[in-house]
């Protein structure tokens, strides 16, 4: 019997990496990888050691999360050092209730091992705060879901203090808008659009509620922050004061009045 690690392989920088999870993913026999794992990353896998690949990519489909977890299992019982390699961290839109459920039911040993999620990761990529004494007091991290009955409401209790962070913003930047208006943030709420982090393809859209709707998409991976923790790095770029913009700029003491 050996242990099964759920490693958190961040947003795609090797030197991102937690020691822990180079050190284990250099000792690994069996590595299960997600689609999101960078090849810098996988080039730190131990060389002898198994690959499988279980994520969806370019419309392949990869492997169900039953089989996943049967994988684990199997592995789990035949190998002392079995890895199961998420992008970012695996407890942050990473099944790994799921798989630490399985894995624990099968009585076999499991840890974590975490990583820099996608929100930090982005927030880092744009140079902003996630919170600010001044500006946003909570961080929700959350996705943007089109299932039927699936409200603004799931976003939580959205304020103008929040900076909320949507995973998986897919490609109907309109209907985000539209549901961030419901929620009773104004047009010139500041969002930024942070795609495949810390990557050569990286690309970093500013923008606001408003606007949102008719940017062009990025590129997936993208990741989605909203909030008034983006208006001063707005404008440092050279972003154009929006109406109303001037309530955040001031509080983050950057406008003519705030200094
Ligand atoms: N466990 C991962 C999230 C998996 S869900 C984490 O903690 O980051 C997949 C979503 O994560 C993507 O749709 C995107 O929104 C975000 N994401 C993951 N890696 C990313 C990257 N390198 N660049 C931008 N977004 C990323």
């Amino acid at each position: 019997m050996g242990r099964v690690y759920l490693i958190g392989a961040g947003p795609g920088d090797p030197e991102l990496l937690t020691l822990k999870a180079a050190r284990i993913l250099a000792q690994a026999e069996v590595v299960l990888r997600d689609g999101l794992v960078s090849r810098e990353v996988l080039a730190m896998v131990a060389a002898g050691a198994r690959v499988i690949d279980a994520g969806k990519r370019c419309g392949r489909q990869g492997l169900g999360q039953e089989e996943i977890n049967a994988l684990l299992v199997l592995y789990g019982t035949q190998s002392e050092v079995v890895v199961r390699l998420k992008g970012g961290d695996p407890s942050v839109f990473g099944r790994a209730g799921e798989e630490l459920e399985a894995l624990r039911d099968a009585g076999i040993e499991v840890e974590i091992v975490p990583g820099v999620t996608a929100a930090v990761g982005a927030a880092a990529a744009a140079g902003i705060s996630l919170t600010d004494r001044r500006l946003a007091s909570q961080v929700v991290l959350s996705t943007y879901s089109r299932r039927a009955g699936s409200g603004a409401g799931e976003w939580g209790a959205l304020t103008p203090e929040t900076t909320l962070v949507l995973y998986m913003p897919g490609r109907e930047y309109g209907e985000i808008a539209q549901r961030l208006r419901e929620a009773g943030l104004p047009a010139d709420f500041p969002c930024v659009i942070v795609s495949s982090i810390g990557r050569p393809e990286q690309e970093i859209r500013w923008s606001n509620v408003g606007r949102l709707g008719s940017e062009a998409r990025l590129s997936p991976p993208a990741i989605l922050i909203a909030g008034r923790v983006a208006a001063r790095e707005w404008k440092r770029r050279g972003g154009a004061v929006l109406q109303g913009f001037d309530e955040a700029l001031e509080l983050a003491g950057v406008n003519e009045k705030g200094g």
